[in-house]
This record gives structure tokens, sequence and C-alpha cells, in this order.
């Protein structure tokens, strides 16, 4: 029936060639020049539109404010035998409590559990959670003033000396920060920070280092604080930061939910030092490469880093931009 009617349109209708041979043209046309919206292989776009219809996405941002910041100073004199330098600069007063010889099965279990049930807001709900399973614990009471380095040296009573060959089942040092009042912890999200420590003893020797550090949440979320990579012209001294709560550790990233370190240290305006322009502050953050080397005005023109050259998922202001 069909083949019939074609016949005939044939035979009455000489341009009917000619239409079909434009349809064709105009369908492979629109092809081409992506009319339809289908995704077509960017070798037939022009280079322009390549760069305008591919961006990378913003991550979502919330800010919280995290009262506790732990640091191990001069770790390669750090050792079991004679013990670890922390310093803490805490907003509000804190308990430090240094658990040696923590079994690492169960200190996972216990951040699963916080996760789910039991929230660790003071060291007897994380001795709970851990089953009492670490060797020896030492508390100390840190005042929000104190700004000063705490010693925490493990005594001869406790008679640990090595905790053996690795892969190990206990960590040499967990340091849990918990907010000491009451009150303090109705405010913050952030209600404790784990800090898993290395140190060095008699039978493995690498010095001493901050493993993990997590920040426990409130609601039952807890993230692995992560390091920024940015250069080093662009991070100011510390001695130029007055200790007022401005803490180094606020170049710190919560990759996992998306979360922004608390009050971001204002850029330092001769900090000029965007690597592609060289002419304005750093801001923008790369994930997962989490390096930080590009200003508001550059970042819109890459795709991978102009690090490392891996391809940018998402990225992040380190301040929100200026209207
Ligand atoms: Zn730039
Ligand atoms: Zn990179």
């Amino acid at each position: 029936m069909a083949a019939v009617f074609l016949v005939t349109l044939y035979e009455y209708s000489p341009l009917f060639y000619i239409a079909v041979v434009f349809v064709c043209f105009l369908v492979t046309s629109g092809l081409v020049l992506g009319w339809f919206g289908w995704d077509v292989p960017v070798i037939l776009r022009n280079s322009e539109e390549t760069e305008s219809s591919a961006t990378v996405c913003q991550k979502q941002m919330r800010q919280v404010k995290n009262p506790f910041s732990l640091e191990v100073t001069s770790p390669e004199v750090a050792s079991l035998a004679s013990g670890v330098a922390l310093v803490l600069d805490c907003l509000e007063d804190c308990l430090l409590t240094c658990y040696w010889g923590c079994s690492v099965q169960k200190l996972h279990a216990a951040l699963q559990k916080h996760a789910y049930c039991l929230r660790i807001k003071t060291p007897r709900a994380f001795e709970d959670a851990v089953q009492d399973e670490y060797l020896y614990r030492q508390q100390y009471r840190i005042k929000k003033t104190d700004k000063l380095g705490k010693s925490c040296v493990l005594p001869a009573e406790a008679q640990i000396t090595e905790l053996g060959p690795v892969p190990r089942s206990r960590y040499p040092l967990v340091a849990l920060l918990t907010l000491a009042d009451e009150e303090d912890r109705e405010i913050y999200d952030i209600i404790s920070m784990v800090s898993i420590i290395h140190v060095p003893d008699d039978s493995y020797r690498l010095s001493c280092r901050i493993l993990y550090q997590y920040l426990l949440l409130d609601q039952g979320q807890f993230h692995d604080l992560k390091q920024l990579f940015m250069s080093a012209n662009s991070i100011s001294p510390p001695s130029s930061h007055p200790p007022s709560g401005e803490r180094t550790e606020d170049r710190v990233l919560l990759e996992k939910a998306g979360l922004a370190e608390d009050d971001p240290e204002p850029v330092d305006e001769n900090s000029k030092d965007c690597i592609v322009c060289q002419n304005r502050a750093v801001n923008w953050v790369l994930l997962p490469c989490r390096h930080t080397c590009l200003c508001d005005e550059c970042v819109k023109y890459f795709q991978q880093c102009p690090m490392c050259r891996q391809f940018v998922r998402e990225s992040f202001p380190l301040h929100s931009q200026k209207e």
C-alpha cells in the first residue's frame, strides 16, 4: 500500500526526491549544530561553545563553628617514652582526655555508634562506646584562655613501652576534646573532636603525626578533617595572627559533608597569588585534589586543576564573593 503510494507520488511529483534530500539535509544540520539538545561529540562543536556549556559545579557549603583545635608541636622529639607536646586553642573550656593504646576496631565502631545511637559528648560516653578498650587514660581541663602547649607523658606506672610490630590493633594515642560545660554543648553543632595520633616507640620509628581528626556533630554525623594545599606565600606566618579564635585550622575543609570551617581568615591584601593571573587573591578550592590556587576570575576557565591536571569535579570558595 505504502509502496504504491510512493510510486504514485514519484510519478506525479518529480520534486519529491528533492524534498526528501532537503529534509535529510535539515535533520543532519540540526544534529550537528545541536538544535535538538542531544549530546553531540565535542569535536563537532566549536571551541567557544564547549567552554561555556561545561561548567564545574559549585559545592553546597554550610558554615559551622568549630570550638576545638589541636596540633602536635615538635613531632620529631615525641615518643612513647618522652611524651607528646600538644597545642590546644579552644573557644570554650574543654576537657582533653588522652587514651593511650586505644583499640583501632573499637574506636571505629565507636564512631559508628555515635552516628546511630550514642552521641559522644563526654569522655564517659566515649569510654562506653569503645568499651574501655584502651591501656591508659589521662584527663586535663583546658581553659579557653590557655593557648599554651600541653605535654602528655605516659607515666612509668602505666608500664607501656611499645605497642608491638605493625600492623597493630591499637592506636598509640587518641586525644578526645569535649566541651567542659553543659551549656556550651547546646550552643555548638560540633560536640567533640577525636584526634588519632601516631607516636613512635622502639618497635616502630615513624615520626609522630596526626593520622586522622574527626569532628563529631550533635546530629550524629562525623567528619574527617582534611588539609588544603596552598602555595606557601599565600599563608601568612602564624605570628601575624593574634590568637583570637582565628586558627590555622581554618584552612581545613570537611569534604564529605561539604561543611566549611567557620570564620575564614581574611585574605591578606598583599597575597595576590593566583597561580594563573598572578594578580588576585587565591579563593577557590578544587575537589577532589584540594589544590587552592585560583582566584574568582580564573576559576571559570578551568575544568582541570592547573597544578596537577586532575579533572575538577567540584569547587568551593574560601570566602563568599563580594558583590
Ligand atoms: Zn587569577
Ligand atoms: Zn590539583
